[in-house]
């Protein structure tokens, strides 16, 4: 088929290879865990002593997970991710852990993620285009030209845990809309850092899916057909090392797009090609946010300042968004203003969740997913 393994590749090596079934997760993770035990307790001791070598801001590095340790200094831990279109959660591995090398190791919660809908759908808010449907803060929204839009708006008003908690129980009592919330969350019980700290935005499914691709169709749909035609072709011509499993895809048809393909174009393919047909204000306008995504994305290659800098650059395009789209100041961008904190809690965001389900057939994850115990 088409699961090919260059032997060249770190990738390659078999602890790096897991087939995920659908079925017994308690399991498949006791297998996984013993068969990376002594890959998590080397990199629990560089959690532990906050030691990034390689610089990646990896999610353990980052400022929640780092918290949790500090909190449970004696406990024997490793953590999860709820992500909810995902596998189902396994309860009972919640409750009791699991035992290895005669030690039990317990799950903590670090956070839970999705897209909009199955957020919505977990914390108990109303949908993504009600009055106050930001989970990390006060978001009003407009009405305007029968959409709601969030046009640029800073300093926002955060939600802190102690509102989050007690709207959403008001909610609960009063069988009411409290300020977004319409009861309280399934997760509240199973995270092991308060809500709202604990939601990370999907953000393949946000940035690639959603915001990346709306305005390729609308940066396309202004070009002449001539020129369109030209970019689709240097579009498909774009050689790519063979890694990357994918060509980029053209954009006539965008409607079946993966988000890594989306990040492809985004990162890769979009400036070198469209900077010969594009106006210039366009494109250095979209240029903020493909460099923005870039630095939130990867390791922080400007040093500690990169998410300020990101944070700068994401907050300038959207401050000047209605200069040059209509219609399109929705949810998803507004998001976009909380990437700063997000990558704050959990660092960069390639580490977050989706990316590790790029290939179709293997799920390649690096040992340092599963997080040591302390
Ligand atoms: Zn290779
Ligand atoms: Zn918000």
């Amino acid at each position: 088929g088409d699961a090919r393994i260059c032997l060249n590749c770190p990738t390659s090596a078999d602890s790096n290879i897991a087939i995920i079934y659908d079925s017994d997760l308690m399991s498949i993770l006791s297998i996984l865990l013993k068969k990376l035990w002594k890959t998590i307790c080397t990199y629990k001791e560089k959690l532990r002593s906050n030691n990034d070598v390689s610089g990646d801001l990896d999610i353990g590095f980052a400022y929640a997970y780092q918290n949790l340790l500090r909190k449970f200094p004696n406990e024997n831990f490793i953590t999860a991710l709820m992500h909810l279109d995902g596998v189902g959660l396994c309860t009972r591995f919640f409750c009791l852990g699991i035992v290895l090398n005669d030690e039990i190791v317990k799950l903590k919660v670090l956070a839970v993620t999705g897209d909009s809908p199955a957020l919505k759908i977990a914390l108990d808010f109303i949908a993504h285009n009600g009055y106050y449907c930001c989970y990390f803060c006060y978001l009003r929204g407009i009405h305007q030209g029968g959409k709601r839009q969030y046009p640029y708006q800073c300093p926002h008003v955060m939600r802190t845990p102690g509102n989050f908690a007690r709207d959403s129980s008001t909610a609960a009592q009063l069988k009411s809309n409290e300020k977004g919330h319409l009861g309280v969350s399934i997760c509240s019980e199973i995270l092991d850092i308060k809500l709202p700290y604990s939601i990370i935005i999907d953000y393949a499914h946000a940035s690639l899916l959603r915001h990346s691709k709306s305005m390729f169709v609308e940066i396309y749909r202004r070009l002449s057909p001539v020129i369109r035609a030209t970019i689709d072709i240097a579009l498909s011509q774009q050689p790519f090392p063979h890694f990357f499993h994918r060509r980029m895809k053209s954009f006539k048809d965008l409607s079946f797009i993966k988000a890594t393909e989306i990040r492809n174009i985004l990162f890769y393919g979009f400036l070198p090609i469209f900077h010969q047909h594009l106006q210039h204000d366009y494109l250095g306008h979209f240029a903020l946010y493909i460099c923005a995504m870039r630095l939130f994305h990867g390791r922080a290659i400007l040093g500690p300042r990169t998410s300020d800098i990101a944070n700068d650059l994401i907050m300038k395009y959207y401050h000047d968004f209605n200069s040059f789209y209509d219609g399109l100041e929705n949810f998803v961008l507004h998001l976009h203003s909380h990437y700063q904190s997000q990558y704050r809690m959990y660092g960069t965001f390639s580490h977050l969740g989706s990316f590790g389900q790029e290939s179709y057939r293997l799920y390649r994850f690096q040992p340092n997913r599963y997080y040591a115990p302390r």
